[in-house]
């Protein structure tokens, strides 16, 4: 049997414009190539999920819209189950506009549309899709009423959850309480405890309050160098795999992507870090926050030439 993760979260569609200078205010710029990529965060995870081939159903809205067509056509691509994608008929697809300059400088401007509009009622419609799930898969670029409601769905069907919360802010402890898993990194962990990060000795601190509230166990990602379990058992770090990285945007979707799916797979949790900081070293070799996300193949193959198994 195929495992099932249910991933709740945003789609977008960033639209890159290559320029030599960012502009000024006023200022019309000549670009030199442009590009269209398909991200949000819910996206990017539910992509990685799918690429590793766990059973992957995507709650999230898009727009009735070119942008929209186009982005559930590559979330099938990619093997997502769309069935609970909504076309909303009022919002537009979230976009991010980017100018990218010569040095890597950037420019963004985000206007999020369905993303806003993802709803409890939406997780409700889709609560097929929970029942047999392993795993739960959230972040923060929805609503948070959305959010908690899908980690309620989730403890009533008998799915694990597991909570990226990124972007930054603070979280109810009704929601808290709710996670088996949460993903910080080290800027996240930081919001959400309220305890400055500055040394190991802090990320253990923060870790141990955010605990007390009822999380059974913090992965905490450190970047290159790899994660760091705390639970009631004890703490754990788990290093990176060394690569020669290209581009880390979207190193933490692949990370949760791949954490979500080992664990729906029954992995205990450090084999499931272990996986996760392997998908994560693979995608940091490769170009484009969706794109780079590797396949199961390739982290066969990956996993094969470092002698680890997986
Ligand atoms: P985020 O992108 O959310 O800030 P991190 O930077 O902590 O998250 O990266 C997430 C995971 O990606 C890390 O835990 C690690 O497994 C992997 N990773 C990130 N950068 C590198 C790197 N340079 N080399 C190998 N693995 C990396």
């Amino acid at each position: 049997m195929k495992s099932r993760v249910v991933v709740v979260g945003s789609t977008h569609v960033d639209l890159t414009v290559y320029v030599r200078e960012l502009p000024r205010r006023g200022e019309t710029v000549i670009g030199r190539e442009f590009k269209v990529s398909y991200g949000g965060k819910g996206a990017n995870q539910a992509v990685a999920a799918a690429r590793l081939g766990a059973e992957t159903f995507f709650i999230s809205r898009v727009g009735n819209d070119q942008f929209g067509r186009g982005a559930l056509e590559n979330l099938r691509k990619n093997g997502v189950r769309t069935d609970f994608v909504r076309v909303d008929e009022e919002a537009h697809t979230g976009v991010a506009l980017i100018f990218v300059d010569a040095r890597g400088e950037n420019m963004i401007a985000v206007a999020p549309g369905a993303d806003e509009k993802v709803s409890p009622g939406d997780v409700e419609s889709a609560r097929e899709a929970f029942r047999g799930a392993h795993a739960l898969l959230l972040q923060l670029e929805i609503p948070l009423e959305t959010v908690q409601r899908a980690a309620e769905a989730a403890k009533e069907e008998g799915a694990r959850v597991i909570l990226n919360p990124a972007p930054a802010r603070k979280l109810p402890e009704s929601l808290l309480k709710l996670v088996d898993v949460l993903t910080p990194n080290e800027v996240e962990l930081e919001m959400l405890s309220g305890v400055p990060v500055k040394s190991d000795e802090d990320i253990v601190k923060a870790t141990e309050k955010l605990l007390n509230l009822g999380i059974s166990a913090v992965v905490v990602t450190l970047g290159a160098r790899g994660a760091l379990i705390v639970s009631r058992d004890g703490k754990e770090e788990v290093p990176a795999f060394k690569v020669k990285p290209v581009d880390t945007t979207g190193a933490g979707d692949a990370f949760n992507g791949a954490l979500a799916v080992a664990l729906a797979e029954g992995k205990s949790l450090k084999d499931a870090v272990l996986f996760a900081n392997m998908v994560a070293a693979i995608k940091v070799t490769k170009p484009g926050a969706q794109e780079g996300l590797p396949w199961r193949r390739e982290v066969e193959e990956f996993a094969k030439e470092r002698g680890v198994r997986i």
